[in-house]
Formats: structure tokens, C-alpha cells, sequence
């Protein structure tokens, strides 16, 4: 449990199991996606590690509309950057995105994401996945992907 008092408003963290290598909520971006930590110390973490190294951070089972983070890398992590990664993997899941994502699947979760953090007022978490966003593509890419998707 120590990594997580690191976070910024820990209080939104509810529903600890007694088990503290696993933590459940309901998404602070949508209530109908739940949100998994899962720890080293989580007896089964090393079949979640894979898809950790495959994805990043987190990633989504769009069938249980569950969103699992990889709780190794909390301490590094904000309360702002958990809502930029629940706001990009549900921008994979309304987008209909399946399988392996392409880079294009990638840019476009993160416009999908980016604007819903921005219409919930969550502007700092908006910056994070813009300014990672800008890292990865032109601004052309982004311009063109942008008016596809939030048309
Ligand atoms: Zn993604």
C-alpha cells in the first residue's frame, strides 16, 4: 500500500480490497469502467506484467470495460496522470478499437482522450497526454486525425 499514498487525492481511491496489492474503483472519468492497480505483490501480477510491456502503463479489456495500471510504476505517477491514462484507454474502447493497436488507433485515443478531459474540466491531465501526444506525431497527423474524430 505504500506506493499509493504518493498519489495526489488518495481519497478518490475507494474499495481497497484487504489485499493491499490490488486496488479497485470505479473510473474517475466514467463511472461504467472500473479501474484496477495491480502490484509486484499481487500474487497473479506476472500474467498482467506482459501486457504492461506491451502497452505501458495500463491498458483496457474493452469486453469488461476494466482499465488495469501497472501499480510498479505508481510512485512515479500523479492523480493527473492516472486520469490521462483512463481518459486515452476509454478513447480505445468508445473508438472500437481491437487487438493490437496501430499507431494511428494510438493518436486517436489520445485526441478521443484529450477532449474528454477537457469537456470534465480536467485541464493539467489534458496537458500531460497532449504534450506526450506532440512528443509522437506531427502536427499535421494530429490536425488531420483530430477533424476525423471530433467531427
Ligand atoms: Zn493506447
Amino acid at each position: 500500500m505504500k506506493n499509493i499514498f504518493k498519489i495526489k487525492n488518495i481519497s478518490q481511491f475507494i474499495n481497497e480490497s484487504d489485499d493491499d496489492s490490488i486496488i479497485f474503483s470505479r473510473s474517475q472519468i466514467d463511472k461504467s469502467f472500473q479501474l484496477i492497480i495491480l502490484y509486484p505483490e499481487y500474487d497473479k501480477y506476472s500474467l498482467f506484467k506482459k501486457f504492461f510491456d506491451a502497452h505501458g502503463l495500463g491498458f483496457i479489456d474493452v469486453r469488461k470495460k476494466i482499465i488495469y495500471i501497472d501499480g510498479s510504476q505508481m510512485e512515479d505517477l500523479t492523480f493527473d496522470h492516472l486520469l490521462a491514462i483512463q481518459a486515452h484507454e476509454i478513447g480505445h474502447y468508445k473508438l472500437k478499437h481491437k487487438g493490437n493497436y496501430s499507431r494511428a488507433q494510438e493518436l486517436e485515443a489520445d485526441i478521443y482522450g484529450i477532449d474528454t478531459l477537457n469537456r470534465l474540466g480536467h485541464t493539467k491531465a489534458a496537458e500531460f497526454l497532449s504534450d506526450r501526444m506532440y512528443g509522437m506525431y506531427t502536427k499535421k497527423e494530429i490536425d488531420t486525425k483530430r477533424d476525423k474524430i471530433l467531427k
